[in-house]
């Protein structure tokens, strides 16, 4: 079932996508050569509970983090810890809170210092992709619509996309239907309405689609380890134009 929100309710949902992108540019000030991971995650949590926030992760189905922090081959659900960022890793942090009532959650792929022209591109086609994604989140298109939009221009660049994991309806559950695929067909899927709010998340691999599991259950990697990007959006269906809760600007205006 598709829960539709109230407009009262998608403010209070932009409320959250506000602090997480907020949060995610806390973070990304911080990020650089040298940076121990397990830091970060520190500066998230802060930073949302100073806010009067919750972080949403935080023991969502066993998670024990506040961030999911991917760095390079790893594609999601990777682990704060000992890891010491380095000059030219890409690193994808995932964020979510609970604010009155409702949850957020949004993601960003940072570069760490200079990073080769390969993961640039990465970098830029996954961002790109999201945004072709979000302009068919508009009341009368398909979920479809949204997944051959991400698929199309992050292969025609010569990337893949992860088909495992997907974006999301968001509200007062993180994760609720319908679910929404970085790949499909034109027309396809089931029709978007005004009042849904959902999650777009591009996943996408610099070599071939293909994912494995580690074995605490959480952390997924590149079958052939090359790199993969995230970057994730949430987004209110309106009629005529999406309207983007999400907003980046926090992050690329302190680049
Ligand atoms: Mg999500
Ligand atoms: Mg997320």
């Amino acid at each position: 079932m598709i829960r539709l929100k109230t407009n009262e309710e998608i403010e209070i949902l932009r409320e959250n996508a506000i602090l997480v992108s907020k949060t995610l540019a806390e973070v990304g000030k911080a990020i650089a050569p040298g940076v121990v991971t397990s830091s970060l995650d520190k500066i998230a949590e802060t930073f949302i509970r100073d806010n009067g926030a919750v972080p949403g992760f935080l023991g969502y189905g066993g998670f024990p983090y506040t961030l999911c922090i991917s760095v390079n081959d790893y594609v999601v659900h990777g682990f704060p810890g000992d890891y010491v960022l380095k000059e030219g890793d890409i690193v994808s942090v995932d964020c979510g809170t609970i604010y009155k009532g409702f949850y957020g959650d949004s993601a960003y792929t940072f570069p760490v210092g200079e990073i080769d022209a390969e993961s640039a591109k990465l970098l830029k086609v996954t961002k790109e992709s999201l945004y072709l994604g979000v302009q068919k989140a508009v009341a009368g298109n398909r979920i479809g619509d949204i997944g051959a939009a991400v698929q199309q221009y992050a292969e025609q660049a010569g990337f893949s996309v992860v088909r495992e994991m997907v974006g999301h309806g968001i509200g007062k559950n993180m994760h609720e239907s319908p679910e929404v695929p970085n790949y499909g067909k034109q027309g396809k899927g089931k029709k978007l309405s005004e009042g849904m709010v959902i999650c777009i998340e591009p996943m996408i691999n610099a070599g071939k689609k293909d994912i494995y599991l580690h074995n605490n259950g959480w952390e997924v990697s590149t079958a052939d380890k090359k790199r993969s990007a995230h970057f994730e959006f949430m987004v209110a269906v309106r009629a005529g134009k999406p309207d983007v809760l999400t907003t980046f600007d926090y992050i690329e205006n302190n680049f």
